[in-house]
């Protein structure tokens, strides 16, 4: 999914909010992203998929608006990628963790080489012109802080501003007239391509000084978890399959194969049978405080481990609140549906309907000065002459959209930047 054009823009009630790129600079890349995810055929733009499904785009009022995310047919890319990186002329190690940048003398910005260690104690280095960190949300902030020399942190900002997306299940969903939109509610007719979110609108988050958040109505069924070990048991990796996940697949497949073998065979939608939840998704404030920083214990390999503080603020409870109240209205003002909030949702309980997304982002944020970030806004390491991050953690602020498509658009970016660097 795209992040939104408002996710980069300066917004006067979100402070830290700006990206140092517009959506317009960014478009080139999603599309070029798109491609090597698979989705490339897929319509980019959401008006298409209108007509792709041949019905109109509903208006959901001012406060609410309709948009689509896309899902990879292979989400693991080492399988997408398999055969061009075995025909590559790329050396790729394995088994080989970064442990250290090692800068041709103290002061200099020059990054020589990189030495790297296996977890049974094998060790070595690479030397290169270029190095660029692709280490992930959490491991890039972790990475950084355990160097001795980091002329990076000179302002202390590493790990700082750490996001996640907020996954709240706010309220049940009591259909009272599913068949007549009934994309609302389950899979569109192109099911699994695209899945409607329906997002806060920008003069929504504007008007009531919130931060960016979608919803889904979510069928409960709780048939994800079983097939998901059913899934791993005959694709693999089997090994890692628990004795206590197939146990619970074992006592769960029964009643998930009657689940969906009634959901084929009733043609109407059957509430009472999938349980609709509205399920919302919420941005993290750039400027939040939660924090990665290094605990005293180390690692097999050597380095410090990472502890998170992880911080949800009353803005995004606020959000949220404000969130269903919209629904609310919608869907009973179009008699669509009942949406009857979690008792919870309104005391200081609210937090026991949050979890974490894994959608970690910040922490090296981009900054136009070192001042102000971590990375220059070609994701060029501050302090350094030749290193690079690419990961979701240089995303100053994370909206509510998965935040995978936004770094690969990124990443080509950043190719292309080192492309003509490198010429
Ligand atoms: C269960 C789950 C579901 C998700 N679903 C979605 C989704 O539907 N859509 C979406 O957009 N995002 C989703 N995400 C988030 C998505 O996985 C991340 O945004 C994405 O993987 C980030 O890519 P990355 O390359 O920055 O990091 P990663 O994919 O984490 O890759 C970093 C790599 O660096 C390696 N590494 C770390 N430290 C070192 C070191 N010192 N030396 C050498 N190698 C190192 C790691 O082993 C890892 O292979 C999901 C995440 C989880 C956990």
């Amino acid at each position: 999914m795209e992040f939104d054009d408002i996710d980069f823009e300066k917004r006067e009630w979100v402070p830290g909010s700006s990206w140092p790129l517009t959506k317009a600079d960014l478009s080139p890349f999603y599309r070029r992203a798109a491609e090597l995810e698979g989705v490339g055929s897929l319509a980019q733009d959401d008006d298409a998929v209108w007509s792709e499904i041949g019905a109109h785009k509903p208006d959901l009022g001012e406060e609410l608006e309709i948009g689509f995310s896309r899902f990879c047919p292979e989400p693991k890319f080492a399988r997408v990628f398999n055969s061009e990186l075995h025909h590559s002329k790329m050396i790729l190690l394995t088994h080989a963790n970064a442990v250290s940048l090692n800068f041709s003398d103290e002061t200099a910005t020059l990054v020589q080489n990189i030495s790297f260690r296996s977890l049974n104690g094998r060790e070595g280095v690479v030397a290169a012109k270029i190095f660029v960190l692709c280490l992930g949300g959490i491991e890039s902030s972790r990475f950084l802080l355990n160097q001795s020399h980091s002329p990076w942190n000179i302002t202390g900002l590493v790990g700082k501003n750490f996001q996640d997306h907020v996954r709240c299940h706010a309220a049940r969903v009591l259909p009272s007239n599913a068949k007549a939109d009934n994309w609302f509610f389950g899979p569109l007719p192109l099911a699994k391509k695209y899945t409607p979110k329906i997002k806060l609108s920008a003069a929504a988050q504007h008007r009531h000084k919130l931060l960016n958040a979608c919803g889904m109505i979510e069928l409960h069924d709780d048939g994800f978890r079983t097939m998901r070990t059913a899934v791993q048991v005959l694709l693999g990796p089997a090994v890692s399959v628990t004795a206590r996940q197939l146990f619970a697949m074992t006592v769960d497949a029964p009643r998930v194969l009657l689940q969906r073998y009634r959901s084929r065979t009733t043609p109407a939608f059957e509430s009472a049978l999938a349980d609709p939840f509205l399920l919302v998704n919420c941005e993290q404030p750039p400027e939040s405080t939660s924090s990665i920083s290094l605990s005293s214990k180390k690692d097999t390999i050597g380095l410090y481990r990472a502890k998170i503080d992880w911080q949800i603020s009353q803005w995004e409870i606020s959000t949220i609140r404000a969130y269903v109240r919209f629904a609310m209205e919608f869907f009973e003002s179009t008699q669509l549906a009942q949406i009857v909030p979690d008792e919870r949702l309104f005391t200081d309980k609210v937090t026991d309907l949050i979890v974490d997304h894994f959608h970690h982002c910040g922490g090296t944020k981009m900054a136009k000065s070192q001042n102000h970030g971590v990375v220059d806004p070609n994701l060029g390491l501050f302090g350094t002459a030749n290193a690079y991050v690419c990961s979701a953690s240089v995303f100053p602020s994370s909206g509510f959209g998965n935040p995978t498509h936004t770094l690969i658009a990124l990443a080509i970016r950043l190719s292309d930047h080192l492309n003509s660097r490198l010429s």
